[in-house]
């Protein structure tokens, strides 16, 4: 047997321990927000890797958005070195679980298994990959345990609510900086023979446009703000929307609606504040003076984040000439630039091959509508060898009863593994 052979006989022989290591995660319930149990959950990784060699180190996400002393932001960064010098290899999991939602017939916490399946808020995202990455790592030390460089395993915070407890703050202190790390891989759950190449940009804002207050049975004495928020909306559905469907990508985007731009409206608020649900008693009459809308546009890598911003003060513009009093202000509230690892960088070379030789057929490449902590790892570390890849169905993410494959594990966890064999023997 060669050690390729062996190791897959090995991540297979584990298959069991793979599972429970899954279901033991999940019942660490991580939830975000407002950051539950990172203290906890790192503790547990560091227990486990202890045991496997890892040096761990404990990372708070001193002063982070998010971080505080009830809830503070832990990170795991755990590091095992091999026995000569050479490329380190470093799985990035985020511990963190979005809210569970209604409509489960499971126990969200319990990681209940049936039918080859194990159940759970964060099974697939992204609790399984993590656990694929810890079960190879392990199964490559147990059979080549004279490797050159390292490899690193981390599990960080917050990637839920746009991970600045998290990646971003270890790649601030320099942990993804390419002198220290040169490959990596994020379990994210984009399907087994799929490798993520990265992310469409976010463009956040508030647009707010304003009028004045008067008695609403006099409308006519005052300048109804939700009324020019309304022609806004107007300008967007006749010029915008149909101006961005046309704008098309090159990028590999799943699913096919987002390879063009897109832009949601996430709120709309105009006027009096809404009361607390006890309330009983009517509103005032009031002309709001008032209407905030916050949008959020997906830009592609064709586009420049000047252009996105200059559509948006032109649609309004438009309205302006129409309409003698209309004033306005537009505010960022947070900015991603698109990122895309190129399909020849090493890594996405590697996870290719790998793909091929477990699964039998080519790998996809695909790129992500929505962001993840790939932004900070190439924004900030400045790494650009960095791809998701791990197992589990995209579209169970963040739903009722998520569920990762047992199968669907132990294959990443093999195609984990050769890539450690290729990069690192
Ligand atoms: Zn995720």
């Amino acid at each position: 047997m060669d050690v390729t052979e062996k190791l897959m006989a090995e991540i297979e022989a584990r298959r069991d321990d793979l599972t429970a290591l899954c279901q033991d995660l999940i019942r660490i319930p991580t939830l975000n927000p407002p950051g539950d149990n990172y203290r906890e959950i790192c503790d547990f990784l560091a227990r486990r890797l202890e045991k496997s060699g890892f040096a761990c180190e404990f990372v708070r996400a001193h002063g982070a958005k998010g971080d505080s002393d009830k809830y503070p932001r832990w990170n795991l960064v755990a590091r095992r070195e091999g026995t000569r010098s050479g490329d380190c290899v470093h799985f990035n999991s985020h511990t963190d679980v979005v809210e569970v939602g209604r409509g489960w017939t499971k126990d969200p916490f319990g990681g209940e298994v049936e039918d080859g399946k194990v159940y759970g808020r964060g099974a697939c995202d992204m609790k399984g990959g993590l656990a694929a990455s810890i079960v190879a790592a392990e199964a490559f030390i147990a059979v080549c345990p004279e490797y050159a460089g390292a490899i690193e395993i981390s599990g960080t915070a917050d990637e839920e609510s746009g991970g600045f407890g998290g990646v971003a703050y270890l790649a601030e202190q320099g942990f993804f900086d390419p002198k220290r790390v040169q490959h990596v891989i994020i379990p994210e759950p984009l399907n087994k023979d799929r490798i993520c190449l990265g992310h469409r940009g976010v463009w956040w804002a508030e647009i707010e446009t304003y009028g004045e207050i008067a008695h609403g049975s006099m409308p006519f004495l005052g300048d109804c703000a939700v009324r020019h928020m309304g022609a806004v909306m107007t300008e967007m559905e006749d010029t915008l929307f149909p101006a961005l469907a046309m704008k098309r990508t090159d990028m590999p985007v799943v699913p096919e609606g987002a390879k063009q731009s897109t832009l949601n409206i996430n709120s709309i608020h105009g006027g009096e504040n809404e009361q607390a649900a006890d309330y009983t008693g009517l509103p005032s009459p009031c002309v709001p003076d008032s209407c905030r809308m916050v949008i959020d546009r997906r830009f592609l890598i064709e586009e420049d984040i000047d252009e996105v911003q200059a559509e948006i003060h032109a649609i309004l513009q438009a309205v302006k000439e129409r309409r003698a009093t209309f004033t306005y202000d537009v505010r960022e509230l947070q900015r991603v630039l698109p990122s895309m690892t190129e399909k020849s960088a090493p890594v996405v070379q590697t996870v290719a091959r790998a793909i091929s030789d477990v699964m039998g057929r080519d790998a996809q490449y695909v790129v992500s509508p929505g962001t993840y902590d790939q932004k900070h790892i190439d924004r900030i570390g400045r790494l650009q060898n960095c791809i998701a890849y791990g197992p589990g169905i995209l579209d169970l993410a963040h739903k009722p009863d998520e569920y990762v494959g047992i199968d669907d594990m132990v294959d990443s966890a093999k195609v984990m593994g050769r890539s450690l064999v290729e990069l690192l023997t």
